[in-house]
C-alpha cells in the first residue's frame, strides 16, 4: 500500500479534479478534490439514494478536501453541477503527458 502522490477515488479509481469552491461556504483552502467521474459508483449510488429517501433528483460526488486530506460528500443537483469549476491545479507532480508517438 503507498499513499497516491494523486488522489484516486477509493470508488471507481480515477483521478480526482480540483475544483474552485464557492466562496460563500468559507472552507480554508480553496480548492477542493472530487471525483467527477459520471460513471462513478458513489455518484451513481447518490442519485438513487436521494430519490427514493428524499424524492429530490440530486446526487453527491466524491470529495477530499486536501488541507485535511478528509472525504465528505459534495451535493450535486445535475451531472454538469460544479462541473465549470474545474480547476488545473497541481496536486503533488503533474503526470507528463506522453506524445511521443506521431502518426
Ligand atoms: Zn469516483
Amino acid at each position: 500500500m503507498t499513499t497516491a502522490e494523486h488522489p484516486v477515488c477509493p470508488h471507481c479509481d480515477q483521478e480526482l479534479q480540483a475544483f474552485e469552491l464557492p466562496d460563500s461556504i468559507g472552507f480554508e483552502s480553496e480548492f477542493h478534490l472530487a471525483c467527477f467521474n459520471d460513471e462513478c459508483p458513489y455518484y451513481v449510488r447518490g442519485w438513487k439514494h436521494m430519490e427514493s429517501n428524499y424524492a429530490v433528483k440530486a446526487s453527491y460526488r466524491y470529495r477530499v478536501d486536501p488541507t485535511n486530506g478528509k472525504a465528505s460528500p459534495l451535493a450535486v443537483w445535475s451531472e454538469d453541477a460544479i462541473k465549470d469549476r474545474i480547476i488545473e491545479a497541481s496536486v503533488g507532480e503533474s503526470d507528463q503527458q506522453d506524445n511521443g508517438g506521431c502518426p
